[in-house]
């Protein structure tokens, strides 16, 4: 006869394996081979794909196209929110976040990183070469010369000039909240083995506090992969996306059955509802599933994300979600 303690576990399995199994959607789901797929936000997206999509054509890995990806806008002094000439911190230094996962799970990131232009590439390294997720600040600079990376100004001059005509009449109140001078690339991508991993780095908010750091380089908040099911990225206010939790939130609702569009307009959802449904900034999620599925939602008009299945990369505009 079992025991009380045995009856209480089999409760437990009982109460919590429906929940964490794989929908039936999931169990029957057939992994897109063949077929490579990179998708990207932003118009600066389309740059982006450019780089990826041949290297998934090569039979790269989506490791391997996501990080050149990500790197075009990282090196572009006209994408002000990514990377070199991004719009600086409220005391003129630009300051990086980024983060990759690989198709194993494996993550890398930082966060307050400055100096350094390609921030998704250290993220890579602290993947690969350390025992670490996360280096922020000092160490991962330190972390990322000692890797061969070149120390160099990332602030243009156009991004200084903005910067000091800005700091006249800078209100941190208003500079926070609807304040549409940050987008984040965020790159996910499925190679000819069916393999799916992703990247995302950024400059963050404009003129935010010295020391923020936003949802690109949390793990779970602006990107997760979970080579079972698919990946999730985000763009947006970082701080309504840690809260919820988003890109971990948008896979588990695919791994629940949820279609890749369904999952992305709960995420968004959510946050809507935790804001009693007044929200004056912008969230946008993609989502990639292993059968190839796509989706996407925004908090509000005006979001872009580049496609590319292997041929030319589309630009398509999403509508703010409205129920
Ligand atoms: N998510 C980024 C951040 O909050 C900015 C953005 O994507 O618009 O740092």
């Amino acid at each position: 006869m079992g025991t009380r303690r045995d009856f209480l576990k089999g409760t437990v399995a009982a109460a919590v394996v429906p929940g964490i199994a794989f929908s039936k959607v999931m169990e029957k789901m057939e992994r897109n081979t063949g077929h490579p797929t990179v998708i990207s936000t932003w118009n600066f997206g389309m740059e982006a794909n450019r780089e990826a999509m041949p290297l998934l054509k090569r039979g790269k890995s989506a490791l391997d196209a996501v990080e050149a990806g990500a790197r075009v806008p990282e090196a572009d002094p006209k994408i002000r929110s990514v990377g070199y000439g991004g719009r600086p911190d409220e005391d003129g230094h630009v300051t990086l976040d980024a983060c990759i996962m690989d198709s194993h799970g494996n993550a890398g990131s930082v966060a307050f990183l400055q100096d350094i232009k390609h921030s998704v590439s250290v993220a890579r390294k602290v993947m690969e070469q350390t025992d670490h997720v996360m280096l922020v600040g000092d160490g991962a600079k330190r972390f990322a010369l000692s890797q061969g990376f070149k120390e160099e100004d990332l602030l243009t001059e156009e991004s200084r000039k903005e910067w000091l005509k800005k700091k006249e009449n800078l209100s941190r109140k208003s500079d926070l909240g609807p304040n549409e001078n940050h987008d984040t690339i965020s790159i996910l991508a499925q190679d000819k083995d069916g393999n799916i991993a992703g990247a995302c780095s950024t400059s963050g908010l404009a003129y935010k506090l010295h020391g923020r750091v936003g949802d690109s380089p949390i793990i779970g908040a602006a990107l997760y992969c979970d080579n079972d099911i698919g990946a999730a990225g985000a763009t947006g206010l970082g701080e309504a996306v840690i809260k919820t939790v988003g890109s971990f939130l948008v896979v588990e609702l695919m791994r629940q059955g949820r279609s890749p569009q369904e999952a992305c307009e709960e995420a968004v959802r959510r946050i809507l509802r935790k804001h009693g449904g007044k929200v004056d900034f912008q969230v946008a999620y993609i989502a990639l599933r292993i059968d190839g599925e796509i989706g996407s939602a925004a908090i509000k008009n005006g979001f872009q994300y580049a496609l590319n299945r292997g041929e030319s990369s589309s630009l398509i505009d999403v509508n703010k979600l409205t129920d």
